[in-house]
């Protein structure tokens, strides 16, 4: 076993356990479907004395990230997502040609080309060989590596420190936490600031979010958690935004401890009294999470075995990571949804991990006129339900899992 990524602790208790599931994102060839895939166990894990909830590393980040199926150029929320806060970080951090931004975790330069369009110098850091040359192909200069101390020292060397450093969705995909964010300290000039989002552990337990485990989120993430690591490395968060993406993220920002320009907002205990009164410093708050996710695969299953009993043919949308849990740990497979669909090329073709199940082009529901459509990227279901409206004038219907079934 090892010990707390936080803490050091070996005091840790299983919260929820998904059983065995392969890597979410290692979709298979047609080829590789007379291969056998390696299952992982999933069980998530809370720290008895800080409070960390975390997975157990099975699967090195050299076998999960270096080749990646994820662009985030794809989803044209997200894309808006990235292009609002570019906006709104150039005002208020006063951002120009004579500061540089370094974005960890860049991945095809999504955020960073909003920086670069407004004549910001960037730099990007993103280890998956594939997403990182669609990168550098679109003109944002980029590292392909990990971000650590090393690549953090050869910056400072090269005299790279960094004005605005932009770390999204990366923090609960690090094994090495204090090794990441003593590098973030490294490399931040003294009057620089960093910002970091991550899903927050609050909504993910409240909503039963437990879709969002997988092998890949090595940690999930309270406020005070957070707090307690970066001040191991000499830094403060200083201000905290509470946002809709992924389910319920927070949007921390962080300065150097002796940087006094940075007062600690109000928002910041606010959010925290919100962890304390919920009771998330107390192991009772974690309890209830395997029997929620349990009812949530057995009201599914109920469903879809009625749906398929009446006649009624079920596919997915979205062939997202957090599908892959739902998909392994309920055990569909064709039986019950017949095909997925997904916008993105690199998955067409291809099939879900574990469950096999074959990924079209959206084009499909139109052609095939199913009766449901499970979205599986819950997060992203207005933008869904919105593209694929079309349904509806066959009768056909929408179908989300998570936080409880929901037919609409
Ligand atoms: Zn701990």
């Amino acid at each position: 076993m090892s010990p707390c990524r936080c803490c050091g602790s070996f005091n840790l208790l299983e919260v929820l356990s998904l059983g065995v599931s392969p890597l979410a994102n290692s979709y298979l060839t047609p080829e590789e479907l007379q291969n056998p895939e390696p299952f992982y166990p999933l069980d998530l894990k809370l720290c008895a004395d800080c409070y960390m909830a975390q997975l157990e590393v099975c699967v090195s980040p050299n076998e999960i990230f270096t080749e990646y199926a994820y662009f985030s150029s794809w989803s044209t929320s997200w894309l808006e997502h990235a292009r609002q806060f570019a906006e709104k970080t150039i005002a208020q951090f006063a951002l120009n040609q004579n500061t540089r931004v370094i974005e960890i975790a860049s991945n095809d330069g999504y955020l960073l080309q909003y920086f670069k369009e407004r004549g910001i110098p960037v730099l990007g850091i993103e280890p998956a060989t594939n997403v990182a040359a669609a990168a550098i192909e679109k003109g944002i200069p980029t590292v392909t590596a990990f971000w650590n101390l090393e690549l953090a020292d050869t910056l400072v060397q090269q005299d790279k420190k960094a004005d605005f450093i932009v770390a999204n969705n990366v923090l609960a995909h690090v094994p090495d936490l204090h090794g990441f964010v003593e590098a973030l300290s490294r490399v931040m000039k003294p009057e620089g600031i960093a910002t970091l989002e991550f899903p927050h552990l609050y909504q993910m337990i409240n909503q039963c979010q437990f879709d969002t485990i997988y092998h890949e989120h090595y940690s999930y993430f309270s406020l005070f958690v957070v707090c307690r690591v970066f001040a191991a490395h000499g830094l403060k968060v200083f201000d905290v935004e509470e946002l809709s993406t992924h389910g319920g993220s927070l949007r921390i920002y962080v300065a150097l401890d002796r940087n006094s320009r940075y007062e600690i907002s109000p928002r910041v205990n606010r959010v925290l009294q919100k962890e304390r009164d919920a009771g998330m410093m107390t192991s009772a708050y974690y309890r209830d999470f395997a029997k929620k996710a349990s009812k949530v695969k057995r009201d599914l299953l109920t469903f879809l075995i009625d749906a398929k009993e009446k006649g009624k043919r079920c596919v997915g949308y979205g062939a997202a990571a957090k599908g892959n849990t739902l998909l392994n740990y309920c055990g569909i497979r064709t039986d019950f949804i017949e095909y997925v669909v997904d916008r993105s090329i690199a998955k067409q073709g291809k099939f879900t991990p574990g469950t096999r199940i074959p990924i079209f082009s959206p084009e499909r529901i139109a052609e095939g006129k199913p009766d449901y459509v499970l979205i599986l990227p819950w997060n992203l279901r207005e933008e869904i339900e919105e593209q694929m409206g079309h349904i509806r004038k066959w009768g056909g219907r929408f179908l989300t899992a998570i936080p409880k079934l929901t037919v609409f």
